[in-house]
């Protein structure tokens, strides 16, 4: 493989930094940079501008709107997006859902729910785990009878992110209880989140935040024109999704933001009267996990490749699952080693450089706990990083 990027792509680079300059907001950027939360208004801000460019979903094909991009141009994109500060893309809608309304839903599905995604019209959240079904998924409960035109939905779902937002939310129900496998009987349904009998109740977060949710559905009614793909054929589906899920996962170029940030800190903070960064043992932590980020977007490119050539991903995401998520883990601990003490304070937001504040220790150390403690999750949704190594050990290494 040549690691070298053409004329070409470099040229392309040029101009996605110049789109960047000109149109990502200040505001937005700032926040991003700094570490701290963003506002569902500002995701969907930054998508309509994105859209309007021609450059909405980087990963569809051009038929749905896509802008056409080759694996490189993509990863160039999400580079130089995420050192810009642009907001991280929410994965349902674009990286979710849409690929399989693109891949197994009807022409009517297609017309009515794609353009509404790229545009940021709708929210979507997704409706996978319950209670009893992490993990295990296909021992899932909720249940989906068909009477006529419509289904009738009740159970419960857990660990919903960002649902509270959402005007719809893609599940997974069961609609054959009597087949022989589990897997057998699960059907792939699309709901408004609007329609009478949905509950959404929170579930704050160890970092004291609102991100998921349970979700409750009594007698809740769904016309038969959401089910996507035939009835009880939704477990192919759903991993089809999860393997998007997970190479979507990867996120290279927030990595490589969040890695100088750590090394502005390190350069920042002082130990035995010079900066942190110098220390040989700090400095072989930091250059450790460099080395790891290389090898995670030499993986992540072959993973692109293969998904350009409209393979779904295989196990190889899972590999990108386990190391990209204990590689943002790994930045967010050696944020904390290095302001030592000052990572003590517990704040989500770090106030404004300059400004005023009770809270010991430099700006950017305030809310480097939440942060810690929030990326705790990482390891395991989207599958949990046990899990992956199973499907690495079974898929890959064939033990
Ligand atoms: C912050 C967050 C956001 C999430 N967002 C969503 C969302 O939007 N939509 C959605 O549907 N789901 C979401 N999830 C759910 C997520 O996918 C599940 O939490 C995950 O699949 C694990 O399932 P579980 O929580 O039931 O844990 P369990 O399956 O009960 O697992 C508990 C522990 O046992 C281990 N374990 C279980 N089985 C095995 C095995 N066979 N071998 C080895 N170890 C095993 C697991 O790795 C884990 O450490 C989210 C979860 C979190 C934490």
């Amino acid at each position: 493989m040549d690691l070298n990027f053409t004329p070409e792509q470099q040229a392309f680079r040029d101009e996605v930094r110049r789109f960047l300059n000109d149109r990502l907001p200040g505001d937005i950027s700032r926040r991003v940079k700094n570490g701290q939360p963003l506002e569902p208004q500002d995701y969907t801000r930054w998508q309509k501008i994105l859209f309007e460019q021609g450059w909405g979903a980087p990963g569809w094909p051009a038929k749905f709107g896509g802008p056409g991009w080759g694996p490189v141009e993509m990863h160039i994109f999400d580079e130089e997006a995420a050192m810009a500060g642009a907001p991280r893309t929410i994965p349902f809608g674009l990286q979710m859902v849409g690929p399989v309304i693109m891949r197994f839903g009807t022409p009517a599905q297609q017309e009515r729910f794609l353009p509404r995604i790229l545009k940021a019209e709708d929210w979507w959240c997704q409706g996978y785990s319950e209670p009893g079904a992490g993990s295990d998924l296909a021992s899932l409960k909720t249940r989906a009878e068909r009477h006529g035109d419509h289904y009738t939905v009740n159970g419960q779902k857990t660990w919903n992110t960002l649902g509270q937002h959402a005007d719809w939310i893609f599940c997974l129900v069961r609609t054959d209880p009597q087949a022989p496998k589990q897997q057998q009987g699960i059907s792939f349904l699309l709901i408004d989140m609007k329609t009478p009998g949905i509950t959404v109740r929170p579930i704050i977060t160890l970092d004291g935040a609102h991100e998921v949710n349970e979700i409750w559905f009594e007698n809740v009614i769904v016309p038969a024109e959401n089910l996507v793909g035939e009835e009880n054929k939704g477990w192919t589906y759903a991993k089809f999704l999860l393997g998007h899920e997970r190479t979507s996962i990867a996120g290279v170029g927030i990595s490589k933001r969040e890695l100088k940030r750590l090394k502005q800190i390190a350069g920042r903070e002082i130990k035995n009267d010079r900066p942190l960064i110098e220390d040989p043992l700090f400095a072989a932590r930091i250059a450790q996990v460099e080395i790891d980020l290389m090898a995670l977007e030499v993986t992540n490119l072959r993973a692109l490749s293969a998904e350009s050539r409209n393979q779904a991903p295989g196990p190889e995401a899972s590999v990108l699952k386990i190391k990209a998520t204990e590689i943002q883990q790994a930045i967010s601990e050696l944020m904390m080693y290095a302001v030592g003490p000052y990572a003590l304070p517990f704040e989500r937001q770090s106030p404004e450089e300059g400004a005023l504040s009770s809270i010991a220790g430099p700006p950017y150390a305030a809310p480097l706990a939440a942060a810690y403690c929030n990326l705790r999750k990482v390891t395991i949704y989207g599958g949990s990083n046990e899990i992956q190594r199973n499907i690495i050990a079974q898929m890959i290494l064939g033990l």
